[in-house]
């Protein structure tokens, strides 16, 4: 699921780290700036930033909840008062380059340049126009809808109801129909998008950043260049498994469906249970290893049960408060969106929220009774006790310690969830001999392995389109060819570029940087091989829980507390004792699958 997760609001001016920024801007007047008006310009933004930021998470909030033209005008007014005032403030910060100022001062001129997701141009004109596109964006798809016969408005179906059908292996017919029908809500948004395109990277440009996704890869506390060196590193260290995954799940679709799933060569993108092949988990049934059932399926519990949303949402706060953080607060209770209204249009995308940027923590989703849900609860929790724990922080140090950090959180705890730990909270009466891992394990891998190469190439798309190297022209063809080269997958049909298929993905029209998704898939398996050792488990990493262990909630709520106030290296070093994202702990935790994989596919092809 989690790929699907998750936007993170009100964070949009606070910074996302970054220390050496090879930012071409110079200082527009040095001589007369002093420290005390460094300190002075930087009082007024952490004020003006947190005033404007509440405006704009309350205003976002409403729209997103419900969704009216009205709401729509109110919410793109405010995300561009928030706007304006990042992109100035970016701007403003250079002036104080050459003055010598305390250390933090310094880390939070730096975080200002290289803070903005979107920075609007200064035609004051454009910056409207940017922010109309990006409210039209966000809209089109969250009212997305595919109408197999637009004469009976009953037939239409909204994404839950797209990733229903998909989820369910079998008939390719169906299948093909459904996945294309859910990509006719994009073409639409392809002249916005180039546009947008537009508009943003002239902003960019403003602020001395070559594009906007120039901009996005400069907020990780070292050289752009080194950080994608970075990402290429921790891909070639998981590729191998990801390889074998694909392989043997390719080679069970070929008995399934046929010569329609080629025995080498790409898969098609429609069969493997999701709508962007990104989560693998529904296709189970299809590749499961012979006996290794685990012998308990967690959607049926929560179906048997009628488990109420409220209660399944309870359970993910027992976690942590477990590891000794304090509850929720009351507003959590009553301001959060636990269930899709029938009475309007909602944004049902799961996000967590800090509206207040203290205490208003608030999680948006559409829960219903199944394990991914289950799953992403303590997903969204992560990021609202993250937000709890740099509360005391100035403004501009409340987030992560890059943007990964918040993702992987809540996903670090749901590697939690085991068997034992359900056993604990009384969902489950036993836990299944251990000989059963395999089931599990396969589970897992389907949901976090098969993701890692789309939450690579899904800015590897967007930096190309930023720079002006995929044109408008272009952006079907690059996309697909993004995804043959990392998932190894091939659409159902041509896709000429009358077809927009990024943007049948929330992120795209969001405007949502993807790579930090990529990261905490990484993260998250590091932290947790960390907090296992330090809760004392001794077991194989898939079979470890930290739940009631209260160092290890210690040492996570130590890195939470910094927020970004300090570089990630040394957020990462106060977890884990390393200074350098490690994606070993993937296969470590895989190993007993990657072992068994090698023995089914002997004398089989991988690769496409
Ligand atoms: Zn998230």
């Amino acid at each position: 699921m989690q790929g699907l997760g998750i936007r993170d609001s009100g964070f949009v001016l606070a910074a996302f780290g970054a220390l050496s920024i090879a930012c071409a801007q110079t200082a527009s007047s040095t001589g007369s700036t002093t420290p005390a008006d460094a300190k002075k310009f930087l009082d007024t933004v952490n004020e003006t930033t947190l005033k404007l930021g509440v405006a704009q998470a309350q205003a976002g909030w409403v729209q997103q909840t419900y969704i009216t033209d009205d709401t729509e005008a109110i919410a793109a007014r405010a995300s561009q008062a928030a706007n304006e005032a990042g992109a100035r403030f970016a701007k403003e910060s250079t002036k104080y380059d050459k003055v010598d100022v305390p250390a933090d001062q310094r880390r939070m001129l730096n975080l200002l340049k290289t803070s903005l997701v979107l920075a609007t141009p200064s035609d004051p004109k454009e910056s409207d126009e940017l922010s109309k596109i990006m409210a039209r964006l966000e809209s089109a798809y969250g009212k997305g809808k595919w109408c197999p016969d637009p004469s009976k408005p009953d037939t239409c179906k909204n994404i839950d109801d797209v990733t229903r059908i998909l989820a369910v292996p079998g008939n390719e017919k169906v299948l093909r129909e459904t996945w294309e029908g859910w990509h006719t809500i994009s073409p639409p948004m392809k002249k916005d998008y180039a546009r947008f395109v537009e508009l943003s990277n002239k902003g960019a440009r403003a602020l001395g950043f070559a594009d906007t996704g120039a901009m996005w890869r400069s907020k990780y506390d070292m050289p752009p260049d080194e950080f994608t060196k970075e990402l290429d590193r921790l891909w070639d260290q998981v590729r191998p498994l990801y390889l074998k995954l694909h392989a043997y799940t390719r080679a069970k679709l070929h008995e399934k469906y046929g010569d329609g799933v080629p025995a080498s060569g790409p898969i098609p993108a429609h069969l493997l249970g999701n709508v962007w092949a990104q989560d693998w988990s529904n296709i189970y049934p299809l590749v499961a290893p012979p006996n290794a059932d685990p012998g308990f399926n967690l959607t049926d519990i929560l179906k048997k049960r009628k488990m109420p949303p409220l209660d399944m949402v309870r359970s993910g706060e027992r976690f942590y408060t477990s590891l000794g953080f304090a509850a929720l607060p009351k507003t959590f209770w009553e301001r959060s969106l636990f269930v899709r209204p029938k009475d309007r249009e909602v944004v049902c995308h799961a996000s967590a929220w800090d509206v207040d940027f203290v205490e208003d923590v608030r999680v948006k989703m559409c829960i219903e009774q199944t394990a991914e849900d289950f799953t992403t609860i303590h997903h969204e929790l992560g990021h609202n006790f993250y937000q709890r724990a740099y509360k005391d922080l100035p403004v501009l140090f409340r987030d992560s310690a890059n943007d990964g950090f918040h993702e992987a959180i809540g996903d670090t705890i749901a590697l939690s969830v085991t068997p034992e730990y359900l056993v604990r909270i009384k969902l489950l009466d036993k836990a299944p001999d251990p000989s059963r891992d395999l089931g599990l394990l396969m589970t897992r891998a389907l949901e976090k392995i098969s993701f890692l190469p789309f939450g690579l190439l899904v800015d590897q798309w967007r930096w190309k389109v930023f720079s002006g190297e995929i044109k408008p022209e272009q952006y079907n063809k690059a996309w697909w060819d993004l995804r043959l080269k990392y998932q190894g997958v091939a659409p159902p049909s041509a896709r000429g570029e009358d077809f927009f298929d990024p943007g049948a993905k929330y992120h795209v029209p969001d405007n949502t940087p993807y790579t930090r998704y990529f990261l905490a898939h990484i993260l998250q398996f590091q932290f947790h091989r960390s907090l296992s050792k330090i809760a004392g488990c001794t077991l194989p990493l898939n079979r470890c829980s930290t739940y009631e262990s209260a160092e290890a909630g210690k040492r996570l709520e130590a890195m939470l507390a910094m927020g970004q106030s300090r570089p990630w290296p040394e957020a990462l070093d106060t977890l884990t004792g390393s200074r350098q994202m490690d994606a070993t702990a993937i296969v470590d935790y895989f190993a007993p699958l990657s072992t068994w994989l090698d023995e089914q596919l002997k004398g089989t092809q991988i690769g496409w």
